[in-house]
């Protein structure tokens, strides 16, 4: 048996908010257990991370104690918008970005040995890399068990899928409620673009490949799906990958990447808010909303003269005209009551006794930090895995209600108001807030000594240990 010194890992993360935070907190849990880690991502990642986190110290920051970090082209410039043109950012990511990739892996293999290299599902070329180079894998998946379950199941061909087409058809698979087609991951169905869908046709080729399937979920939370996959692929949970605290434990002096500055200013003013008042409002790092889906939500909460704190992300440079505006005179009409801030410190507005509901689009991340928190949710998804969570977690465990929607994404007024007082004075809302600490409980526990996420975690550094010997 090799000693603790020897356990190296790479993690390679896509430059998003949502992939980068659990990544930052994977690495930190095996760091704890002696594991010496190394994190690659894009120089996309670097940038934002200099210009919008604590530290500016580059040296300290990047190649500290903890971690140590690197960084590669992904053939974009850095003021490249690559929101607004993905396919051109995939297409580039995929092929110049890969390349360089490769290069810079092959080179850290020359001075150190590593006993896994863990693959964000979008960075895929990172498990081939791997195989060239004789090291175990694994792949860190960051959405729930379900959309790993359907996914496997769809790509290798394991049950029958009905036509997707159809929005009237409907799939039952192991472990899962009754899903209507548009309750699938948005990036099965064919009205999604084929560019955002061969992300997902080509990482799930790499999966055979890979010796380790993390989930940054919890086993309480999707023990049926974790055990419908069992016999076909397993998949170890080692969530809720939220902040240390947000779990209550001791808070790190965290390396944190944030790709917006921070207005703190809005804890301070929910410490002026009297407890379980605000609806804390954001969706999430990559969902622009349209005029009218503003307008409504602002209509709403206006109407339901509510105090909220709503997150609006500034747009990218080059596409601030495209951004939806707040109405004329919200602002000042709702002055007192209500504040708009780019980019909050979520997890700890989430923790804050002020927030009483969090109305959210219900991306993962987004998802186990309310769960974790006890917040109860109103939910109003978009694509990709959002609906699908809804239907896992909300509409299973309760926590919350659910927006209805027209297909356009847009909710009237109406129904933003009767989510927004079925939670927050509604006769069922007492019994939301009990089932949202109920899931907060379990949270915690999976992550404590001997907790199901903890022995994976575990289970994991031992099984390194066996690889490095
Ligand atoms: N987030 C944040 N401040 C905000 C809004 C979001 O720190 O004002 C963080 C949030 O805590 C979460 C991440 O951004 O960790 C968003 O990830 P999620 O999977 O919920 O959604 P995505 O951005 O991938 O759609």
């Amino acid at each position: 048996m090799s000693t603790e010194e020897n356990v190296n890992v790479i993690i390679v993360s896509a430059a998003l908010q949502g992939h980068i935070n659990p990544t930052l907190r994977f690495a930190r849990r095996l760091i704890s257990r002696g594991v010496h880690v190394t994190i690659i991502s894009t120089e996309l990642a670097r940038d934002r991370m200099l210009k919008h986190s604590v530290s500016k110290n580059t040296d300290s920051y990047f190649h500290n104690q903890e971690m140590h970090f690197e960084f590669f082209s992904d053939g974009l410039s850095l003021d490249f918008d690559r929101e607004k043109d993905m396919k051109t950012s995939i297409n580039s990511l995929f092929t110049i970005g890969s390349k360089n990739l490769s290069t810079l892996i092959t080179n850290l293999t020359k001075h150190q040995n590593y006993s896994c290299i863990i693959a964000d599902p979008f960075i895929y070329s990172a498990i081939y890399i791997a195989a060239d180079l004789g090291i175990p894998s694994a792949l860190l998946w960051m959405q729930p068990c379900a959309l790993y379950s359907i996914s496997y199941r769809y790509f290798y061909n394991i049950d029958s899928f009905p036509n997707l087409e159809d929005p009237n058809e409907k799939l039952q698979l192991p472990g899962l409620p009754l899903l209507e087609v548009r309750h699938l991951p948005s990036y099965l169905l064919p009205a999604t673009p084929l560019h955002i869908r061969q992300v997902m046709i080509e990482t799930t080729k790499a999966w055979d490949k890979v010796k380790w399937v993390f989930v940054i979920s919890f086993y309480e939370l999707e023990k049926e799906t974790i055990e419908s996959m069992n016999s076909l692929a397993p998949i170890y949970p080692i969530g809720p990958l939220v902040s240390e605290f947000l779990l209550g434990e001791k808070e790190q002096d965290a390396i944190s990447m944030n790709m917006w500055n921070v207005d703190v200013s809005c804890l301070e003013w929910l410490d002026t808010r009297p407890s379980s008042s605000v609806i804390y409002i954001s969706f999430g790092s990559i969902i622009v909303l349209s005029q009218k889906q503003v307008d409504n939500i602002a209509n709403a909460l206006k109407n339901s003269n509510k105090s909220f704190l709503w997150v609006i992300k500034p747009p990218e440079k080059g596409s601030e005209d495209d951004a939806a505006k707040l109405p004329q005179g919200f602002l000042e009409e709702t002055k007192g009551k209500g504040m708009v801030v780019t980019w909050s410190y979520q997890e700890k507005v989430l923790m804050h006794p002020a927030v009483a509901c969090f109305l959210t689009h219900c991306g993962w991340n987004s998802m186990l930090e309310t769960v974790t928190a006890g917040v109860p949710v109103i939910a109003y998804p978009k694509w990709l895995d959002q609906p699908t969570n809804t239907k896992i977690i909300v509409e299973k465990f309760k926590n919350g209600v659910v927006m209805n929607y027209e297909e356009d994404g847009v909710a009237s007024v109406e129904e933003i108001e009767r989510c927004i007082e079925e939670v927050m004075e509604g006769p069922g809302a007492e019994e939301m807030r009990n089932n949202a600490l109920e899931l907060k409980d379990a949270a915690r526990k999976a992550l404590q000594e001997g907790g199901s996420s903890d022995k994976n975690i575990n289970q994991f550094v031992n099984d390194l240990k066996n690889v490095s010997t």
